[in-house]
């Protein structure tokens, strides 16, 4: 977490106090965004000679105006967003205060998640794993918890391998209504015991508003599943938990959509959002999806967000995984996450595409040597 982001990240009133105390904290070359009511509109950057007493004084003005902040640190400039009604920030004569070198608009439709706001690449850490900024995330696990000990066997199996998170569907978004539906919160139990035996933290899937109590409470890391990427009440809720959020994109959805539905989880506070690319729908039919690498790399210059790769649901079958893998290392992704079964046969979804447990680690180490080639470690 970059220093005095959190702090400052926030748009209810009774921690504005808090806010300011923690700002002063703040080291000097910070970027400061400023979050109103309305939506983020101009970008303050600071001088390279700016005082931390200049950039207070800016933003006291704009709290003044009725904002409210929001930090980061920035490596190379003091940067402020200021956010919020147009009119009453147009009043203020940003331009003329001490220390304030440029004012810019904010012209993208993603704010908080761009790198207009926000250039250095956020570190996320889930339960003290990282990921983004050359920390690479190996996540792994059933597609779905079967049951207790398939669960265990494979979680075993990937945290021997190295793997940095356990994957695995609670609840399970099936094409067919007849098919099984994932054992539900019984499933969050086996989760948190197979957390407390490997030291890995969970990832599982938030699909119903009406369990966000539970998966908020059992997860480490929160999964919106690529069918609810647009769920915007399901991605407003998560946007209020104190949990990291792992955002899949939509089959069907543009990478300027999957940032619009970050920036729905942004905006109610919650800045720890990890994307994923997973294959979009195409003509094509000899994958189950086609796996949009290109789309990694641009998110990679559009925001500040680490993206993993699903190599698992893209391909459908496991020959095309480690292959998949390879390349999402190379085009840059800041992780994967793969599905593994320790007899894929018997699983009772998304058979085909698991890898056999025994063959993880194999898998693992290639996939390691690639993030390494690109100057990652395993976060
Ligand atoms: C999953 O990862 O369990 C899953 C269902 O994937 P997606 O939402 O990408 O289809
Ligand atoms: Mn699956």
């Amino acid at each position: 977490m970059r220093p005095g982001w959190t702090e400052l990240h926030s748009s209810r009133n009774d921690e504005r106090t808090d806010r300011r105390a923690t700002f002063r904290q703040a080291p000097r070359l910070a970027i400061v965004v400023v979050v109103y009511n309305g939506s983020p509109e101009l970008l303050i950057v600071m001088g390279s000679g700016a005082t931390l007493e200049q950039t207070e004084h800016v933003v006291a003005r704009l709290e003044e105006a009725g904002a409210q902040a929001r930090v980061s640190t920035g490596r190379e400039a003091t940067v402020i967003g200021a956010i919020g009604e147009r009119e009453r920030l147009a009043a203020l004569p940003i331009e003329g205060y001490p220390g304030v070198d440029q004012v810019l608009p904010i012209l993208k439709p993603y704010k908080l998640v761009s790198r207009e706001l926000s250039p250095d690449p956020t570190v996320i850490t889930v339960s003290g794993r990282k990921i983004g900024d050359g920390y690479f995330g190996l996540v792994a696990g059933p597609c779905t918890v079967e049951y207790r000990e398939q669960t265990l066997e494979t979680a075993r199996a990937v945290a021997a391998a190295g793997a940095t998170m356990l994957r695995g569907g609670a609840f399970k978004p099936r094409t067919s209504p007849y098919t099984f539906q994932g054992l539900g919160l019984e499933a969050l139990d086996i989760l948190r015991e197979a957390r407390e035996e490997t030291g890995l933290p969970i990832v599982t899937e938030l699909m119903d508003p009406r369990h966000v109590e539970e998966v908020v409470e059992a997860a480490d890391a929160i999964q919106i599943g690529a069918r609810n990427m647009q769920n915007f009440l399901l991605l407003s809720e998560v946007g209020r938990a104190d949990k990291p959020v792992l955002l899949k994109r939509g089959p069907s959805a543009s990478v300027e959509e999957l940032l619009m539905a970050a920036e729905y989880v942004a905006k109610e506070g919650n800045d720890r959002i990890i994307l994923c690319e997973r294959g979009i729908k195409t003509f094509e039919t000899s994958t189950r999806y086609t796996l949009d690498l290109g789309s990694v790399a641009v998110l990679k210059e559009e925001t500040h967000l680490p993206v993993i790769v699903d190599p698992s649901h893209a391909a459908g079958r496991r020959q095309l995984v480690l292959p998949l893998a390879r390349a999402a290392a190379a085009v840059g992704a800041d992780g994967i996450i793969v599905e593994v079964h320790p007899r894929p046969e018997e699983a009772l979804c998304d058979g085909p595409q698991q890898l056999p447990a025994a063959e993880f680690t194999q898998f693992a180490d290639e996939v390691r040597s690639v993030a390494e080639l690109m100057g990652r470690q395993i976060g």
